[in-house]
């Protein structure tokens, strides 16, 4: 099921809008998406040193 989220304040709903604060469209996340954001380390890529060091 995906979500939304506003890219500048991290609001999230699970329905298409507009961000309450910021006024601007919501972008779509998928699940799947959010986990590849993720290392085997359980870390985001950009901050896991182990990965970066490949
Ligand atoms: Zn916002
Ligand atoms: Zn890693």
């Amino acid at each position: 099921m995906a979500k939304y989220i506003c890219e500048l304040c991290g609001y999230e709903s699970e329905e298409q809008g507009e961000c309450p604060t910021c006024e601007i469209a919501l972008e779509e996340v998928s699940e799947g998406e959010e986990e590849e954001k993720k290392c085997k380390h359980g870390l985001s890529k950009d901050d896991c040193e182990i990965c970066s060091e490949i």
